[in-house]
């Protein structure tokens, strides 16, 4: 029988006990967490993003601060908001909704972030943190995947991972995850000679690539865990829907576990995110948790 890991169930855990931290956070220091996000422009997907991140936020009991510029702010103004949210002690987390429109380097805005107030675990420190098997605060999509795979086994050690795409957002911060769990790990991209041999070396096999149904059926060891993160609009027999980088139907047949997509990593992010925010306020204010 194959696992179908049921990603909104597990997002529903983890926001509960990021509710429960939020509490306990609040009793012991008499604050409440808040997360401040900062929109620019009117990109019609990243203001649903951000209204959906709001609503997340608050219902797990932390403040959601919203900080919406028009398209045509300058740079060194969006600079000098994260500058000023950096300061601000009543901020745990900084999100900063990308894409900023094109006259704003979306490198230098991250990387003005407090790297303890980096929730969305993108700033170059926080990075290197990753890379060197330091505490800091890490990507949420990748984050939430790893946590899918252990709800089907915490014995990673020695499995080999293959993580398709190699993203800042997903790919590498995944595969250094993956790493410090001692997979051994390979990382596949677009150049990858032969890739359908390599998945089938997979113990744990990821999809992070944009290419809806890449990974085929017989690409999938049997047994193998499959977490499919891509997020793919298409069309087909007339109706628009989503679908994810492995081909699922096929791939169910011959893996262990599988996530669907959607319903599988993408409820995960949003999770993470509130977990980052809640550690980011712990470890600021000084308050031992575990989330
Ligand atoms: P990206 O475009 O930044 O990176 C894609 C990677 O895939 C690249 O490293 C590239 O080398 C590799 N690639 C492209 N074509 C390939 C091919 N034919 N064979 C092998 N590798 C190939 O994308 P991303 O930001 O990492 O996102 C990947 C997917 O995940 C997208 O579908 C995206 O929508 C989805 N996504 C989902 C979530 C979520 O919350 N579930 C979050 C972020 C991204």
């Amino acid at each position: 029988m194959t696992t179908i890991i049921d990603g909104k169930a597990v997002a529903a855990v983890l926001r509960e006990k990021v509710a429960s931290v939020v509490a306990q956070i609040g009793a012991q220091q008499g604050v409440q967490p808040a997360l401040a996000v900062v929109l620019v422009g009117e990109d019609p997907a990243s203001q649903i993003y951000v209204r959906n991140k709001h609503a997340a936020t608050e219902k797990s009991g932390m403040r959601s601060i919203a900080h919406k510029l028009p398209a045509e702010t300058s740079e060194d103004e969006v600079v000098a908001l994260v500058r000023k949210l950096n300061e601000d002690e009543a901020v745990d987390g900084i999100l900063v909704q990308l894409p900023l429109p094109d006259h704003i380097s979306p490198d230098r805005v991250i990387n003005e972030i407090h790297p303890d107030k980096d929730v969305d675990g993108l700033t170059e420190a926080n990075a290197g943190r990753l890379m060197l098997g330091k505490d800091g605060l890490v990507p949420c999509t990748p984050q939430g995947s790893v946590i899918l795979v252990k709800t089907v086994t915490e014995k990673l050690s020695g499995l080999h991972a293959v993580v398709v795409g190699r993203s800042i957002l997903v790919g590498k911060p995944l595969s250094m995850l993956l790493l410090a769990e001692n997979c051994t790990v390979t990382m596949a991209h677009s150049r990858t000679k032969d890739l359908a041999s390599v998945c089938r070396e997979a113990d744990i096999l990821c999809a992070a690539v944009g290419v809806p149904r890449l990974v085929k059926g017989d690409w999938v060891k049997k047994g193998a865990i499959v977490i499919d993160v891509g997020i793919n609009r298409i069309e087909e027999n007339g109706k628009k829907r989503l679908v994810g980088d492995v081909d699922f139907d096929a791939a169910k047949e011959n893996a262990g576990a599988i996530t669907p997509a959607p319903g599988g990593v993408g409820p995960m992010t949003i999770a993470c995110l509130l977990r980052n925010t809640a550690l980011a306020a712990a470890r600021r204010r000084g308050v031992a948790v575990t989330v």
